[in-house]
């Protein structure tokens, strides 16, 4: 059935929601005021018939996207009061595509973290429940944990979040969505507070993954003011996204990330294996020999430069300022009020890593360990087209349930990899648990190449029915 819906009345269906769940998946709700413009803009585009690409479609924002005029927090008491002067590369070529920004995501603290446990404004609750145990709150994966929850309960069309070491697909996987990273240097960090700058990369998280493709169209530019952005060929993510891919595929299945992994999880990867081996799909088994040292490395690196990048919130020049009777005072004071748990204890990681007597013996070696990283993959490559792994180790758990520090850390066991290779990855939802909750599946595809691995996410998720 045709239904037709005006652009007003679409945002105000998704605002209203966003508004019920502020405090929850939004730190921040756009003032309709504000948005009228936009909106009336975009009605009239529809009405000549120059509509663009993405017009009228209202999108949630992680809160680590710097928004013209609109607060930017990176969910941190310290830069609770930042009204960013101007717009991110990426939410600009959104606006540019004629979409809407209902508000900003709720995510962990700098994006440090797999729960969207860690942000100053309180915990995203997983709009999920488990069937074993419905009155427990669940997480919703992190960082992005508010974009992939926003998304899931239907308060925007899409999310944009950033994947720093599976944050994209992490939450994906736990709320039933899909979550795409693109290949490191594809879409401009411009804007975005940076985290870890060799690994952060915009993306993103979608009901469908061809709403993922248009996403990437609007976003997936080459920008002059990011050095680390590429500037090779773009291409349409969409116009072939369901047409059939040439030639034999070949999956890789790496059996070092099935080790020890639940039935739940063994399931989802078996079952996709099964619906896709009816196509010219050839699985193959492959195996990392670096993916017991991902996780170290990616705790050594991360941190380093997250301890350098967050050096600049002093107080003075950025950050909200604690007072002190003398100027270190009035570092310390800032430094100590301004960060939660989370983000102190990467800071002295990163710190201690970096520090002479220490840099060669920690940073050094993980620099090393990431390029045999890199080569582990290449290598695999040679074999196969694409790799399918488990998104995440295990289903959405309760608020609370992971507090130490080294058991957060395992849940991003399998989007770490990647990551650190600069690789893209998608997490498409691929069935429930045995407690009725959501479980996705990685596919990764070498460097750019996208539209490949769009073109098969979108096989497995027509043959995986996950929405229906
Ligand atoms: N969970 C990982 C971390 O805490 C990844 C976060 C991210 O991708 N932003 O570092």
């Amino acid at each position: 059935m045709d239904k037709k819906i005006g652009v007003a009345e679409l945002y105000s269906e998704y605002a209203n929601k966003a508004k019920a769940n502020l405090n929850n998946s939004y730190n921040y709700v756009i003032d309709d005021d504000e948005n009228k413009l936009f909106i009336e803009q975009s009605q009239q585009r529809y009405a000549s018939g120059d509509n663009l690409s993405l017009d009228g479609i209202p999108l949630g924002i992680k809160d680590l996207f710097c928004t013209k005029g609109i607060k930017t927090s990176a969910s941190s008491k310290i830069l609770s009061n930042f009204i960013p002067q101007y717009e991110s590369f990426v939410t600009k070529q959104l606006l540019n595509s004629g979409s809407i920004f209902i508000g900003k995501n709720n995510c962990d603290e700098f994006a440090m973290g797999s729960s969207n446990e860690t942000s100053h404004f309180g915990p995203v609750i997983n709009p999920w429940r488990s069937k074993t145990s419905p009155d427990d709150d669940l997480v919703p994966g992190g960082s992005s944990g508010g974009s992939a929850a926003a998304v899931a309960e239907g308060s925007c069309v899409a999310s944009m979040g950033t994947d720093t070491g599976g944050s994209i697909r992490q939450p994906a996987s736990l709320c039933g969505i899909v979550g795409l990273k693109p290949t490191f240097g594809s879409c401009s960090r411009w804007g975005i507070v940076a985290f870890a700058s060799s690994l952060d990369q915009a993306g993103p998280l979608t009901n469908c993954v061809e709403d993922a493709g248009h996403i990437l169209n609007a976003i997936n530019k080459h920008d002059f003011n990011d050095t680390t952005s590429s500037n090779h060929k773009r291409e349409d993510y969409v116009s072939e996204i369901h047409e059939k891919m040439e030639g034999k595929i070949k999956i890789g299945i790496p059996s070092d990330y099935l080790i020890d992994v639940n039935q739940d999880i063994l399931n989802q990867i078996e079952n996709t294996k099964k619906v896709l081996s009816k196509h010219e799909i050839e699985f193959i088994d492959v195996k990392f020999t670096t993916t017991d040292f991902a996780l170290s490395t990616y705790y050594i690196i991360a941190p380093a430069e997250a301890s350098s990048n967050l050096a600049r919130y002093d107080g003075i020049r950025f950050g909200v300022r604690e007072d002190g009777e003398s100027l270190d005072d009035i570092y310390l004071n800032s430094r100590t009020q301004g960060f939660g748990d989370e983000v102190t204890r990467r800071i002295l990681i990163g710190t201690y890593v970096l520090s002479a007597g220490y840099y060669d013996a920690y940073y050094r070696q993980a620099q090393k360990v990431r390029r045999l990283i890199k080569d582990d993959f290449q290598r695999v490559f040679n074999e196969v087209d694409f790799i399918l792994t488990p998104t995440t180790p295990n289903e959405a758990f309760k608020i609370g349930d992971k507090l130490d520090p080294i058991s957060m850390y395992k849940n991003d066991i399998y989007t770490v990899p990647t990551s650190l290779a600069g690789l893209p990855g998608i997490s498409i939802p691929s069935g429930l648990s045995s407690n009725g909750l959501p479980l996705g599946i990685q596919l990764i595809g070498n460097y750019f190449k996208e539209k490949q691995l769009l073109q098969l996410a979108a096989l497995a998720e027509k043959e995986l029915a996950f929405n229906e």
